[in-house]
């Protein structure tokens, strides 16, 4: 039976579907969770800090502020689900915030915070392109010593080696395609800082970068329009099952896909049977 496809394409689902089809068909169309992990919470948790400290006049960008703004992002953190699901001890949490404290400190070795002129902070954009709406949320969108348009995107993980730079700008280069469609502009610059490292990967849009990102986005929403038609998501086994959420339901590793979908199935059914106690309770 053919599948719904998703409503959007996003630079995270675009690399989703490229690692593993069927990781990307259970995440994003059956929905099954993924448990929370220390390193994607610790990512939100930077980026929120990051946040707040270009909320603050230039002058007070400095590295005692953007503590401050770490301190105050966790606390806003602290009692989300995504972090409580960690169950940290008291030695694991102190552990995740002093690497966070890190990698804040690290950001001012990339670049001086005061010198940035930010025009937009977790900026979301979407465009249509080819039938698919694109969407993505851009760290940061700030104007060049020109008035040039740059955009920024934080890493949290480790930088990739030299030969894979270049997929790894494709996400920027989808934001900048984001840019052009709602800006008319295409951004002089993309900046990748990975504050782990830290190190900056970055590059000048083309009109040849331009297309390629806009073919590869075509390419992919193809191919995934295809396997909804055809309910034909496959495994593509790497290194990435070692921290695949739905490997218990991967047929590379002796599980049923039927079983994940059931398991999907029922929980959104009873995600839609809470939604409506609690709208029949609001009356
Ligand atoms: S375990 Fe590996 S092959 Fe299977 S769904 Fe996950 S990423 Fe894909």
């Amino acid at each position: 039976m053919a599948l719904e496809p998703p409503r959007t394409l996003s630079p995270s689902k675009v690399a989703a579907f490229t690692d593993c089809a069927l990781a990307f068909r259970f995440a994003t169309i059956d929905r099954l969770p993924e448990p929370a992990s220390p390193w994607a919470t610790k990512g939100t948790l930077v980026h929120a800090a990051l946040e707040r400290l270009f909320t603050l006049e230039p002058a007070g960008r400095t590295v005692a502020a953007a503590l401050t703004c770490l301190d105050d992002a966790f606390t806003a953190l602290r009692l989300d689900p995504e972090y409580v699901d960690l169950r940290l001890s008291i030695e694991e949490e102190a552990a995740f915030l002093d690497d966070a404290e890190r990698l804040v400190r690290n950001y001012f070795r990339l670049e001086d915070p005061t010198s940035v002129r930010p025009i937009g902070l977790e900026l979301m954009l979407d465009a249509e392109l080819g039938g698919v709406r694109l969407r993505g949320i851009i760290d940061r969108l700030e104007l060049d010593d020109n008035g040039e348009l740059v955009v920024v995107d934080y890493k949290t993980g480790k930088a990739p080696p030299e030969r894979y730079e270049n997929g790894r700008l494709d996400g920027v280069h989808f934001y900048s395609l984001l840019c052009e469609r709602n800006f008319g502009r295409r951004p002089a610059r993309v900046k990748l800082l990975y504050l782990a490292d830290p190190l900056e990967i970055s590059t000048r849009p083309s009109d040849q970068s331009s297309r390629g990102i806009e073919r590869k986005v075509g390419a992919i929403w193809s191919a995934v329009e295809r396997a909804c038609e055809r309910d034909d998501f496959r495994p593509k086994p790497s290194r990435l099952c070692d921290y695949c959420a739905f490997r218990v339901y991967c047929p590379a590793f002796g599980g049923e896909i039927a079983e994940g979908v059931r398991v999907g199935v029922e929980m959104r059914s009873a995600a839609t049977v809470a939604d409506l106690a609690t709208a029949a309770a609001a009356h």
